[in-house]
């Protein structure tokens, strides 16, 4: 591994003259974990930026985890290190199409996922993530409601609820690449392992699965069986690294590639975003409020 210590004591250095706190998202290269002041999945990071005392929040994430960080944060300047970092499944969805959904079904609720925009946020009663969509679907007295964008998470709560589900037909590029095959030769290659698969994989695969859930859940999993020695981990290869730290006496495989939208962010662009500002997040004061009010719904709710 490159040695970072010079670069990662400046970004320490930078953080302090600024009054700037770094979060990090689990799929991020290891070495950003080192200038972290927290890391999770979106969810636990957005409500990590609530609780910090700074002036300025550094994402180390995609564009819109920042976007989620700034509608928590407003009086607080958020950076995104690269405007390359953005959401293959978040692109899936614009205000446009899911304005017709809408229009489609105008007495069902929507409830959109994190990995959307801020406009797309601002159409939706509320907002989910995986460890709380089951919940936050349920939260409503309608029984049907509208499910964007990724449809394999969408097919996963629909199988946890006897509420309908219209879902998007969104998904990631990534977790969409893990075939049923391949978790089976893995299974039979490690046989005393468990497999834990993210549910935005379909459900070819994750009916396979020894435990489903999203990243935040995955770290509580393995902590729940110290007897077993090798984990399969079905979600961006990223996770693995965080968890093969957290867990040094156990073996973490990773069943899935990189997202090259999260690889990104580098030690450098998080110097140069400090030093120069770069890129400041901010939102059309018209969807402001109603992307806020979704994501504080999602919280009342969850
Ligand atoms: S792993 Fe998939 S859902 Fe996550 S940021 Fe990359 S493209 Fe988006």
């Amino acid at each position: 591994m490159q040695d970072y210590t010079k670069l990662i004591a400046e970004i320490n250095e930078l953080k302090k003259e600024k009054n700037a706190i770094i979060l990090a998202h689990n799929y991020m290269l290891p070495e950003i974990f080192e200038v972290a002041d927290s890391v999770g999945d979106s969810f636990e990071l957005s409500k990590a930026a609530q609780e910090m005392e700074c002036e300025t929040i550094v994402f180390a994430g995609v564009h819109f985890m920042a976007e989620a960080a700034k509608l928590l944060n407003p009086s607080k300047k958020v950076l995104l290190p690269s405007l390359a970092a953005g959401c293959f499944m978040a692109d899936t969805v614009n205000a446009i199409g899911l304005q017709r959904l809408k229009n489609k079904h105008p007495n069902a609720p929507v409830v959109v996922y994190m990995n959307t925009t801020a406009a797309v946020k601002a159409l939706s009663n509320s907002t989910l993530t995986s460890s709380n969509a089951v919940k936050v679907v349920e939260s409503f007295e309608e029984d049907t409601l509208i499910f964007a964008p990724d449809k394999h998470l969408c097919e996963y709560v629909q199988s946890q609820t006897k509420k309908t589900l219209i879902p998007w037909q969104g998904f990631c590029h990534v977790h969409t690449q893990l075939s049923p095959q391949y978790l089976k030769e893995m299974k039979e290659k490690y046989p005393n392992s468990l497999s834990i698969i993210h549910p935005e994989t379909p459900e070819r695969v994750t009916k396979l699965a020894d435990h489903i859930c999203g990243t935040g859940g995955m770290a509580k999993y393995i902590a729940q069986h110290p007897d077993i020695k090798t984990f399969l981990i079905g979600t961006e290869v990223g996770m693995t690294h965080r968890l093969q730290a957290e867990f040094p006496n156990q073996e973490i495989i990773s069943l899935m590639g990189s997202c090259i939208n999260m690889k990104q962010i580098t030690l450098e662009n998080i110097k140069s975003s400090l030093l120069n500002d770069t890129y400041e997040i901010n939102i059309d004061e018209k969807i402001f409020d109603a992307a806020q009010n979704s994501m504080l719904e999602m919280m009342k709710r969850s």
